[in-house]
């Protein structure tokens, strides 16, 4: 395994490999990062993951200093997952001085996440976009964790004829449902505890549409009721949306929909969602 800081030192490392699948990640590394990794070097045959906390995608409030970083843990996970390659710039040599263009990918990202945290899809399409010309990835994997992500990546990609595949791969639970993510390790132990709640509420959202319930208030009523049943967690947002779109739905297609949810439990943001009707 390749770790490689500089873009000149990844082009020319990158040559070797006809396939590359590519893991872009923002490091503190769990098993659904794994995953992807597991994944991409099956499909491809060799894997790069990149590692950098990217400051553009955070907003002024939130924990771009205080989030969990430990490079040594994530290489030694890396390397027993088979990576090939790892990309961990420095913040100065994705924006040296003067960079100062930005990739909008549109009316996909002002909503659910998008609202909340303005800026933020601007700041993951732009640094996705730099490591998609500098890896020259054959695919790239994302998480359904993020699903808004997924969306307005695949946007990204058709919208901008970028020759690669996008494959987006399942959420990795705990025992408990709740979704892996570098932030859980803020959770205090009854905060933990709580965090549960989230998968409950998908669950109940879940079994409604398929006992038949087609209406979007309902599922996202169903939703806020069982989430109120967790005095720890204060909603941001729940949704019932267009799984293409992302605009709500007030009844559920065919097709179906995309239940996801913004919770805080303590100082901590959560996010999930799953697909209903898949
Ligand atoms: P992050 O480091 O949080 O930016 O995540 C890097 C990639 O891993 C993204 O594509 C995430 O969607 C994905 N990912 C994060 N958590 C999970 C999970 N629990 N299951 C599957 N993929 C995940």
């Amino acid at each position: 395994m390749q770790v490689i800081e500089t873009i000149a030192a990844f082009r020319a490392a990158r040559s070797r490999y006809p396939r590359l699948g590519l893991v872009p990640t923002i490091g503190f590394l769990h098993e659904g990062h794994l995953s992807l990794v597991r994944r991409a070097k099956q499909e491809c045959g060799a894997v790069a993951v990149s590692i950098f906390v990217n400051p553009t995608q955070f907003g002024a409030n939130e924990d771009f200093t205080g989030y969990p970083r430990n490079m040594e843990r994530d290489l030694s996970l890396l390397r027993d997952a088979q990576t090939d390659l790892v990309f961990t710039p420095t913040p100065a040599i994705v924006y040296p001085p003067g960079h100062d263009t930005g990739v909008e990918v549109g009316s996909v990202t002002s909503v659910l996440e998008g609202a909340v945290r303005p800026g933020h899809f601007r700041g993951v399409a732009t640094v996705v976009c730099k490591l998609f010309n500098i890896v020259q990835p054959t695919r790239a994997y994302f998480g359904q964790k993020d699903a808004q992500q997924t969306i307005v990546i695949t946007k990204m990609v058709r919208d901008l004829d970028m020759p690669l595949e996008v494959v987006i791969c399942p959420t990795v639970r705990e025992a408990d449902g709740l979704a892996m993510s570098s932030r859980n390790s803020y959770l205090k132990v009854d905060e933990r505890h709580a965090a549960a709640v989230l998968r409950r509420a998908l669950a109940a959202a879940e079994a409604r549409h398929a006992a038949g319930e087609r209406s979007g208030e309902a599922l996202r009523q169903v939703m806020r009721e069982t989430l109120a049943t967790e005095p720890m967690g204060v909603v941001e947002y729940v949704s019932i949306a267009d799984r293409q779109s992302l605009t709500e739905l007030d009844s559920v297609a065919a097709d179906g929909a995309l239940a996801s949810m913004a919770v805080r439990i303590g100082k901590t943001r959560l996010i999930d969602n799953v697909i209903l009707g898949a």
